[in-house]
């Protein structure tokens, strides 16, 4: 309510000021000016006026007489019975004539009595908004119309480099091309080559588009337009095209330069033909179609943009000519996730013996921004722990802090549930490790966490695969199922808890059919079409209902079979899955080497009872 008050309160003062300011001009101002030439005089200046001949013009009125002088005053005087006055001034040459005092020209009237107030009101009205869109919090944005946001920013400003993005050394490669096309754009032309005008940056979330952006502004030492695509698209109705339209205008004053939108799907977005769609984006899309065509190569004008949803871009904006370049910037493989740990690590306090490595094996599938978040997670830990660097072990907890969430300390579990829980995580353990191409156990736990996890088994490969075998994929799907076979083993029941492990065997058993080709009914047939890829894979099945019903009958199948083994498993090491869980349950966490140790220890006492037989 009193943020409401405000403005209207002043808008009613504001129109009262202008008011009053109209008014003080039309009753004050005007009349002095055009007034104070008139002056009142006494009959015997006139006549003394008239016998020096210093008259010019007169106008004789019934009971007044006004006169100007020849050094062009103008007076007035009361009339006076004189019949001899016409003579007198007929003598003396006098002008009869109406006496008005001296008149502005009309255009300068014209200008006081129109322009003016007029000006005055614009400035009163631009005064009044501005002030509102301040109290409205709209900020500058509301304010500039016509006028773009588009930031201005130097090397100085971003402060990255190309050094501050580790990995991704294909789409630095490309940026850098462009860095040096606008460097020296003379070497380019006299071969007669023609850059791309657009370079669009593709990846998920947190993969370092935008730093990779700002990394080139950065290199490239010329202005540096950003702009984010939902600014575009902003309180008022309208002023996206106009807005693009603006950036452009600039961007093309300060060639050579660099126009960066980010996000630029919440634009690009296909235009459907649905009546009634979103004509504001549209407009704006198409003016940023035409824009990138008013170019030409030589200009040095480049625009990149970024997006984590290429698909849903409009066909026109990816032809040649616009974004024809695209740029991948994918999730890091194990030497980036390296690198980019290692590049985070700048200015923070780190143990010299860090196997970043290790690290880097355990976060498969992470992006950027997740590492960078590791590495602040280590350091709070340290500095909670009142150590003054980060350990190993600090690393370890961040990573499962960012994999699984916090670690919930206070969180009341009865024994009976512990124990199931241990025995599950166990399970899983037990079938991971008798499998062969299956990643070794790494760290097993029953300590809950803020995800909703209850424990988990960590596998941590030995380097990093980039396929997938029908084998493995089967036997993840029987590490999957390990879980719940232990509670079925031991005590004869089926928990919740299996939930999540349910979910994962389900899609990766679909996949192996659907869209992996691993199915003998099947063959390589695509089933499933994969939308959104960078956003979580939203599939859809692209088949008749017959053959989903097939799919759903397979999927059972698979994974049936993966229960049978991982059952299989467990109940030939049924003394070590006792031996294991109890460990587990005093210890609450273990590490793959203790866990080892314990599994050998069973192998080797199986085999020296072997031996004595
Ligand atoms: P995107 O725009 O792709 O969603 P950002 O560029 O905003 O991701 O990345 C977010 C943060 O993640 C960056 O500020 C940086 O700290 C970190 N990051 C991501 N990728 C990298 C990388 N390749 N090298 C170094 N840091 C990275
Ligand atoms: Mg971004
Ligand atoms: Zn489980």
């Amino acid at each position: 309510m009193k943020n409401q008050k405000g403005p209207k309160r002043s808008l009613i003062f504001y129109y009262l000021l202008s008011l009053v300011i109209l008014v003080a001009l039309n009753f004050i101002l005007f009349p002095a000016l055009s007034q104070d030439e008139i002056e009142n005089t006494d009959y015997n200046t006139f006549l003394k006026y008239l016998e020096d001949d210093k008259i010019e013009k007169v106008e004789v009125k019934n009971d007044e007489i006004a006169f100007q002088t020849k050094d062009e005053k103008v007076f007035v005087t009361g009339a006076m019975p004189d019949q001899d006055l016409t003579n007198r001034l007929r003598e003396q040459n006098v002008v009869f004539e109406r006496v008005k005092p001296k008149e502005f020209s009309p255009l300068v009237q014209f200008f006081l009595s129109w322009i003016f107030p007029m000006l005055m009101f614009i400035l009163i009205g631009q005064l009044v908004a501005r002030f509102l869109m301040r109290k409205m919090g709209g900020g500058k944005n509301a304010m500039s119309f016509g006028q773009s946001d588009a930031k201005v920013y130097v090397s100085a400003e971003s402060g990255k480099s190309f050094d501050d993005v580790a990995g991704q050394d294909e789409a630095k490669e490309a940026l850098s091309e462009i860095v040096d096309f606008l460097h020296n754009p003379e070497k380019y032309s006299e071969i007669g080559a023609i850059m791309p005008t657009g370079a669009l940056l593709v990846g998920p979330p947190g993969t370092g588009k935008t730093l990779l952006a700002q990394a080139v502004a950065g290199e490239a030492d010329v202005p540096f337009f950003s702009i984010s695509g939902s600014e575009f698209v902003e309180m008022f109705v309208g002023r996206g095209a106009a807005r693009v339209r603006d950036l452009f205008k600039q961007a093309n004053e300060k060639a050579p330069c660099i126009v960066f939108i980010d996000e630029i799907d919440t634009i690009g977005k296909k235009r459907g033909g649905n009546v009634g769609g979103n004509d504001e984006r549209e407009q704006t899309l198409n003016q940023l179609l035409t824009e990138m065509d008013g170019f030409d190569g030589s200009m040095g004008v480049v625009v990149l943009a970024a997006t984590n949803r290429p698909d849903s871009l409009d066909e026109a904006l990816l032809r040649p000519g616009r974004f024809d370049r695209r740029i991948p910037v994918e999730l890091p493989d194990l030497k980036g996730r390296e690198d980019i740990l290692k590049v985070h690590t700048k200015g923070v306090n780190m143990d010299e013996d860090i196997d970043y490595n290790l690290i880097a094996r355990a976060t498969a599938g992470t992006s950027g921004a997740d590492l960078a978040n590791i590495i602040n997670e280590g350091a709070l830990r340290a500095v909670k722990e009142g150590r003054t660097s980060v350990t190993q072990s600090d690393l370890e907890e961040s990573v499962e802090v960012v994999i699984a969430g916090y670690q919930r300390k206070n969180s009341v579990i009865s024994d009976k549930e512990k124990r199931i829980i241990a025995y599950h995580e166990i399970g899983h353990a037990l079938v991971a490790a008798e499998q062969r191409d299956s990643a070794p156990v790494h760290k097993i736990t029953i300590i809950p966490r803020t995800s909703g996890a209850l424990g988990y088994t960590m596998q941590i490969a030995e380097d990093e695969k980039v396929l997938m075998t029908k084998e493995e994929a089967f036997n993840k799907i029987a590490t999957y199922t390990g879980g719940r076979v232990a509670e079925e083993l031991i005590f004869n029941t089926k928990t919740s808890g299996a939930s999540n492990d349910i979910e994962e065997a389900t899609k990766l058993a679909k996949a192996m059919i659907t869209r992996f080709g691993m199915s003998d009914e099947f063959g390589m047939v695509a089933l499933e079409t994969v939308t959104n890829q960078y956003l979580g894979g939203d599939s859809s099945l692209a088949c008749s209902p017959e053959t989903s019903t097939k799919i759903d009958t397979e999927v059972q199948s698979i994974i049936r079979s993966a229960h049978e083994k991982a059952t299989e498993i467990i109940t030939n090491n049924i003394d070590k899955l006792h031996e294991l869980s109890q460990f587990l349950l005093e210890e609450e966490t273990i590490t793959g080497e203790q866990f080892m140790e314990i599994l050998k220890s069973e192998d080797e006492k199986e085999e020296e009872i072997d031996s004595e037989k």
